[in-house]
């Protein structure tokens, strides 16, 4: 799957090149405006020089910062290390002793703000980036207030999260108002998601293939036959036999042969006027809404990149179950989600 890549922002004490473009302006000529040393926050770097210079064509004068520096004390590099350390699972007041025992000043509050800004980083990041098979998933973590329901939708093609909201899973409205503009901004073709009614109809909606998880849909296929093997007449048990061969080998004509098999079981009077379904009401069931579906079971066959399971997403979400579970607490709710959102992406900067 994705590939762990743990790259810090360098940091140089000067800049190693002149400004290319007014901040104001545009313009793109210069002159040097004094410069000074700047004290800063860092594990290796003490002091930089920052030199303003003076536009020649707006009189504008602004700071150029040499590479790892801004406006803040804290490096890039720190505030980088610093929600890292959180990622891993420290605690804020943890990372404040982890960093003064190397003699890095850190507080805890602005290890808070550390992780706050890497979980905008990522987002910024991933603004523009183009997705094509998103993942998407609910679950409930412990956050802000106790447990909250949060959707998230993950980058397939590298296992990243896109996105996070308090988004309950069953309501159909909030689950479009979250999706639909994911997939028009990030121009996505394909949903993976669990084996939910809610998804299928809104993939049709938007437009766009859907992949449903491999593993959620043998499990309660699995289940159901389970039960069926025990309550149906032993003549019909060569279809429960069937339609395990169908689903492990997912073949193209799967659907018409379920759509056969279920034409040759007589219809009962089941279900309707409050009546339980009999087993063999249940096998028709079942073999109907296999054949329906055939096609979101074998989107991976056909489109390049897609995965037969939900598997990626459900790494991101074991990720941020793990760290929210050592929380104490959040400050507020887009606290929480900015945590969740840097802990999911694990240590990719
Ligand atoms: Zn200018």
């Amino acid at each position: 799957m994705s590939i762990v890549v743990l790259k810090l922002p360098d940091v140089k004490v000067i800049a190693e090149s002149r400004p290319t473009r007014c901040p104001s302006c545009k313009g793109g000529t210069f002159q040097r405006w004094g410069g000074q040393i700047r004290n800063v926050k860092d594990p290796h770097v003490q002091a930089v020089m920052v030199y303003r210079y003076r536009c020649c064509q707006c009189q504008h004068t602004f700071r150029h910062y040499p590479e790892g520096i801004d406006q803040a004390q804290q490096t890039l590099r720190l505030r980088a290390l610093a929600a890292l350390a959180w990622v891993l699972g420290l605690s804020y007041r943890s990372v404040e002793t982890l960093f003064n025992a190397f003699r890095v000043d850190i507080s805890r509050m602005s290890a808070w703000r550390d992780t706050q800004e890497r979980a905008e980083q990522l987002r910024q990041k991933r603004k523009w980036k183009p997705v094509r098979v998103l993942g998407v998933d609910g679950a409930w973590v412990r956050g802000w207030g106790g447990q909250q329901g949060v959707m998230v939708a993950i980058d397939l093609g590298n296992g990243q999260p896109v996105a996070i909201a308090c988004v309950d899973e069953h309501n159909p409205q909030a689950v479009r108002r979250f999706l639909e503009p994911l997939v028009k901004q990030l121009g996505v073709s394909v949903i993976v998601t669990d084996d939910l009614a809610l998804y299928r109809s809104l993939a049709e909606k938007l437009g766009v293939e859907h992949q449903v998880c491999q593993f959620h849909l043998r499990r309660w296929v699995e289940k159901y036959l389970r039960e069926l093997e025990k309550s149906l007449s032993d003549e019909w048990h060569w279809m429960l036999d069937e339609i395990k061969k169908l689903l492990d080998e997912l073949p193209v004509e799967g659907s018409k042969r379920l759509f056969e098999l279920w034409k040759q079981i007589p219809q009962g009077r089941g279900g309707r006027s409050g009546e339980p379904l009999s087993p063999l009401d249940q096998l028709r069931y079942l073999l109907l809404r296999l054949s329906e579906h055939w096609a979101n079971y074998r989107v991976f066959d056909w489109q390049k990149d897609v995965p037969w399971t939900n598997n990626g997403t459900e790494q991101v979400i074991g990720r941020m179950k793990m760290r929210s579970r050592t929380v104490r607490g959040y400050k507020n709710k887009n606290g929480m989600l900015n945590g969740l959102l840097s802990a999911g992406s694990g240590l990719v900067s």
